[in-house]
């Protein structure tokens, strides 16, 4: 039997990414999938987010494993909508027992000139949906007794960086509700843990408003072109990682296994960890 069959994971953010990397991987080994996407643009965020065609590939693979998929479009900075999904979930499946806090967007200005659209954007889709999600899957997980919950922070949830007010203060801030929520639900067979990725390769960084923030000397620079300011950011010579180094560091927090390991962040960011404490 592989190691998720017969549990139901929730991944956020998923059609595209490192969320349908992280689907597809619970789907292979066996867990039925429950995923959503807000599969829309934000006037606060530069490059293009999901469609449905995307959340609809997503589903298509997952199906393809052999499993069931649940997906809808939903803003995570909707609470409403994050309940009905999950009550929806729990009434098709029977129960949610992995659940990835995934959804997120990059947004990036010198605080001098950030306009308050974007911090809200930051906060409502980083902060607040990583909390909706949580907090719609906590009392069902701690009434049946079991659950691994695992959010999304990211390298600059751990330091700082130029343009990164917003952003930043959102991952950090997934930190202090990872653990906090680790603790509220210590006595109940949930563990809650934090990635905090490097550069990931997906379109939140394979995009023009990024590759021209990372070289303003250039009138259309390539991947090649800002591969070296993104190798800059890492300690390990990478400029960026692919999504299933992610995922399996996600897999192995949401394994049954790892019962007492909860109110961790795990770095997967090319050795940018050794440059700050914690
Ligand atoms: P991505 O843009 O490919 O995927 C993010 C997905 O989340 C998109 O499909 C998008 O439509 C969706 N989304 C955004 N806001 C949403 C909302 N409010 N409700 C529902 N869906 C929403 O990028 P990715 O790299 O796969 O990002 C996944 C997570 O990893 C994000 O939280 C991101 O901040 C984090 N992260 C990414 C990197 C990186 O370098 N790519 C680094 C560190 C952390």
């Amino acid at each position: 039997m592989a190691e998720f069959t017969g549990r139901v994971a929730f991944i956020t953010g998923a059609a595209r990414g490192q969320g349908r990397s992280h689907a597809l991987e619970f789907a292979r080994q066996g867990a039925d999938i429950v995923i959503c996407d807000r599969c829309a643009d934000s006037p606060a965020v530069a490059y293009p987010l999901a469609t449905e065609a995307d959340l609809a590939e997503t589903v298509r693979l997952v199906e393809a494993t052999g499993v069931r998929c649940l997906s809808a479009v939903v803003d995570t900075a909707d609470r409403a909508a994050v309940d009905a999904l999950v009550d929806r979930a729990t009434g098709e499946f029977g129960r949610i027992d992995i659940a990835v806090a995934n959804a997120g967007v990059s947004v990036a200005a010198p605080i001098q000139v950030m306009p308050q659209n974007m911090w809200d954007e930051a906060i409502a889709s980083n902060l607040t949906g990583v909390f909706n999600t949580v907090a719609a899957v906590a009392p069902g997980m701690a009434e049946r007794g079991y659950g691994r919950i695992i959010t999304v922070s990211s390298m600059m949830g751990r330091a700082a960086n130029t343009s990164m007010a917003a952003y930043s203060a959102s991952k950090w801030g997934v930190i202090g509700l990872t653990k906090s929520a680790a603790l509220d639900l210590a006595k109940t067979g949930v563990t809650v843990n934090a990635v905090a990725p490097g550069n990931i390769s997906t379109p939140m960084i394979h995009n023009d408003f990024l590759y021209h923030l990372m070289r303003p000397d250039l009138d259309q620079p390539t991947s090649a072109d800002v591969a070296p300011v993104f190798t800059s950011l890492h300690a390990q010579p990478v400029p960026w990682l692919e999504p299933e180094e992610v995922t399996r560091v996600v897999v192995f927090l949401a394994a049954e296994g790892s019962a007492h390991m909860s109110g961790i962040v795990v770095p997967i960011d090319a050795g940018n960890a050794a440059r700050v404490t914690g």
